[in-house]
C-alpha cells in the first residue's frame, strides 16, 4: 500500500516559512515529497535556514521573499513560482504577526497593519493561486488561523478579529472551489513554542499552563504533521472545516 502521507511531486508554497511554525511546516512537506517554496518577508538568514534543513531531509526547497499584505508583490512572488514550478498543489497560509494591546491604547495602524498581513495576506495568496488549481482541478489550502479566533482573548483585539476572519474566509472559498477538488480547511493552534509566543510576560504563560489540560505548550512539529495530513491525499474529504490543535484548551 502507498503511504498516502506522501506528497511527492506536489509543489507548495508556504508562507511566512522562515521560522516557527512555518519553518516546521516546510521542513515536513519536503521532507513527505514536495517542493516547498518557502517564504519570507525580512529575515532571508532564516527562510535560507529553513531551505537548508528541507534539503537535510532530502527534500527540495527554495526561498522567496515577498510582504503577503501587498497585493501586487503577492501577484509577482506566486506567478514567479507557478513560471518556475509549473503550478502550486498545496498553499499554506501561515505568515502572521500580531500588535498586542488594551483596545483603548491601539493606534489605527496596529489593526490595520494586523488586518493587512494576516486576513489581506490569506486572500491575496488564494486568490493567486486559485486559478493554477482550479486549472489543475485539484489544490490543497490550509489557513493558520488561532484558537483565540474562536474564543477571543482581551488584549487582542485586531488579532482575533483577523483570525475569526479568515475563518470566513475559508468557509466562503471551500465552497466556492470545492467543485473543482480544491479543499481549504483552517486549523487554530493554541499555545505553540515559536518566537511569537516567546514574546509573552512569564506570568501569563504561566497561567496559560495550568489550563491547558495536556500541560504543556504544543511545538511546532506537532502542528506541521496535522498541516501534512490537511496537504495529503489523506483528507481528500474534509473541506470547511475549523481543526483545532491546543492541549484540549478549548473543546
Ligand atoms: P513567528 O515565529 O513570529 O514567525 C512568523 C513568520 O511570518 C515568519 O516567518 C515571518 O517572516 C513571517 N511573516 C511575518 N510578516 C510577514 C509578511 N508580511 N509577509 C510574509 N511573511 C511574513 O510566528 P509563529 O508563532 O510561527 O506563527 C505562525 C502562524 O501561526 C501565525 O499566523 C500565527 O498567528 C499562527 N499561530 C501561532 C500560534 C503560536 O502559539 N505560536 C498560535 C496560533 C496561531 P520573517 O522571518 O521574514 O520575519
Amino acid at each position: 500500500m502507498t503511504n498516502q502521507l506522501r506528497i511527492e511531486g506536489r509543489v507548495a508554497l508556504v508562507t511566512g516559512g522562515s521560522r516557527g511554525i512555518g519553518r516546521a511546516i516546510s521542513v515536513a512537506l519536503a521532507q513527505a515529497g514536495a517542493t516547498v517554496w518557502v517564504n519570507y518577508q525580512s529575515n532571508a538568514g532564516a527562510a535560507e535556514e529553513t531551505v537548508a534543513l528541507c534539503e537535510q531531509t532530502g527534500g527540495k526547497a527554495r526561498a522567496i521573499h515577498f510582504n503577503v499584505g501587498e497585493s501586487a508583490a503577492v501577484d509577482a512572488g506566486i506567478s514567479h513560482v507557478i513560471e518556475e514550478s509549473g503550478g502550486i498543489d498545496i498553499l499554506i497560509n501561515n505568515a502572521g504577526i500580531s500588535h498586542d494591546g488594551l483596545v483603548i491604547r491601539l493606534k489605527d495602524e496596529d489593526w490595520s497593519r494586523t488586518m493587512r498581513v494576516n486576513l489581506d495576506g490569506a486572500f491575496y495568496c488564494a486568490r493567486a493561486v486559485a486559478k493554477t488549481m482550479m486549472k489543475a482541478r485539484r489544490g490543497r489550502i490550509v489557513n493558520m488561523s488561532s484558537i483565540v479566533g474562536e474564543m477571543g482573548n482581551p488584549g487582542q483585539v485586531p488579532y482575533v478579529a483577523s483570525k475569526a476572519g479568515l475563518i470566513g474566509l475559508t468557509k466562503a472559498l471551500a465552497k466556492e472551489l470545492a467543485s473543482r477538488g480544491i479543499t481549504v480547511n483552517a486549523i487554530t493552534p493554541g499555545f505553540i513554542d515559536t518566537d511569537m509566543t516567546a514574546a509573552l510576560p512569564e506570568k501569563v504563560r504561566e497561567q496559560y499552563l495550568q489550563e491547558i489540560p495536556l500541560g504543556r505548550f504544543g511545538s511546532p512539529d506537532e502542528v506541521a504533521q496535522l498541516v501534512l495530513f490537511l496537504a495529503s491525499d489523506m483528507s481528500s474529504y474534509i473541506t470547511g472545516q475549523v481543526v483545532g490543535i491546543n492541549g484540549g484548551l478549548y473543546m
